[in-house]
């Protein structure tokens, strides 16, 4: 167990205002969650927008809306190597995972692959597929609605990670026929937990709102819960402090786990206050993460050993994505960085077409593009928390070279 400085792998740190104006917001209830939806909207020029209690029961959400509007479908089909949640909220809403193979160069769909199951006969089944914007990277959405058009099969947008992201001017969230953000902690933009759906269809913004009733209200002891949850992370987000919840192990924290038995509620008045002010927020940690970014991207020109994203775009990365080539060396540096505090951490232990739960499925595809890509991957950490002290340090841990 390490004592002393450790950088969290993501951040979006709570202030100590954002606990008052959640308190506040706590005491508003719904009236708090209507004006945090009601800017959302504006800000997304979208139509319609619903809070949730995390990014899996906003996915949850969708899917069942657009499955009580074609109930003749039962797959949805996502990217090889993404969060864990989107399998989850798949299952729980009683539907069938299928998986496309990524590219390693952009950690989008392989185009050529999703073209072939597009096309294939199976298709039919398809009621959705999931464009994802993993660590924030835009997906082309763009492409994948002109691949789609004319099939029935929806384009559900997991810009989970992207909130505040950009393509060709058009925020990410209002790309595909529906979208969802998460604001679980290490996300974007955070309220401890939540989520939001973003659409601009009427059609399935009526079907989600008949759903939306089955959502239960978080009790006082959950909101209770949210405020300590809220505590801890406004005090041990900091370096100087996060070896603490990090070395205890109840918190499991960076884990990621498929588990379809989580709670579907509306998104609480406490949530929404810690959100207010949001826009100002969300552009500074975008903007900080940024550039931070940009010193990783300019030190990997000196790095050797490494293959990065090829990627463009108005967007901030949420945790900054490599593939080590050599495997040995990627586990010393895992480990040697678990030692010194410094925040890299592997991405996703698998890629989902090598967890036991789908090994039955009869549609399961090997993704071998993805299964390199969650051996080989790291990711370094792009908050505000940062400093040159942990630069220097970084540089110590990658430049070396053999
Ligand atoms: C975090 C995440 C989700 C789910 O969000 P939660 O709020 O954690 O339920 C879905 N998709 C991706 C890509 C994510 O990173």
């Amino acid at each position: 167990m390490r004592i002393g400085r450790t950088l969290p792998p993501a951040a979006a740190p709570l202030l100590l205002s954002n606990l008052v104006s959640g308190l506040a917001g706590w005491h508003r209830g719904t009236l708090e969650s209507k004006r945090f939806a009601e800017e959302i909207k504006a800000v997304h020029g979208t139509g319609h927008v619903f809070l949730v209690s995390s990014g899996k029961a906003a996915l949850y959400l969708i899917l069942r809306a657009l499955k009580s509007l074609q109930p003749s479908r039962d797959e949805v089909l996502v990217p090889a190597f993404t969060c864990y949640s989107v399998p989850s909220a798949i299952l729980k809403a009683g539907l069938r995972v299928r998986l496309c193979d990524i590219d390693p160069d952009t950690l989008d769909f392989d185009y050529a692959c999703l073209d072939a199951i597009l096309t294939s006969t199976s298709a039919k089944r398809l009621l959705a597929v999931v464009p994802t914007h993993l660590f924030g990277i835009p997906s082309d959405v763009t492409r994948v609605k002109r691949m789609v058009s004319g099939t029935g099969v929806k384009v559900v947008e997991d810009a989970a990670q992207s909130m505040g992201a950009k393509v060709k001017g058009q925020r990410t969230g209002t790309l595909g026929d529906v979208g969802f953000f998460s604001l679980g902690r290490g996300k974007a933009l955070s309220t401890v937990e939540g989520g939001a759906v973003l659409t601009g269809d009427t059609c399935i913004a009526m079907a989600m709102k008949e759903d939306l009733r089955y959502f239960g209200h978080y009790s006082a002891m959950d909101v209770i819960r949210l405020v300590l949850q809220a505590v801890v992370l406004t005090f041990f987000t900091d370096p100087r402090f996060f070896w603490l919840p990090k070395a205890l192990p109840f918190l499991r924290l960076g884990e990621t786990h498929l588990d379809a038995d989580f709670p579907l509620k509306k998104m609480s008045g406490f949530q929404a206050g810690v959100a207010r002010g949001w826009q100002n927020r969300l552009t500074t940690l975008c903007c900080v993460r940024k550039c931070n970014a940009d010193k990783w991207a300019e030190a990997l020109k000196h790095w050797k050993g490494f293959r990065v994203p090829k990627v463009c775009g108005d967007f901030s990365f949420l945790r900054y994505p490599l593939l080590v080539m050599n495997p040995e060396r990627r586990s010393g540096i895992l480990e040697e960085s678990e030692a010194k505090g410094l925040g890299v951490m592997q991405a996703y232990p698998d890629s989902l077409d090598r967890l036991d739960v789908f090994a039955q499925s009869l549609n399961l595809v090997c993704c071998a593009k993805a299964q390199a890509v969650a051996k080989q991957m790291i990711t370094l950490p792009v908050h505000g928390y940062v400093n040159h002290g942990d630069y220097q340090r970084m540089n110590d841990l990658l430049a070396p070279y053999d």
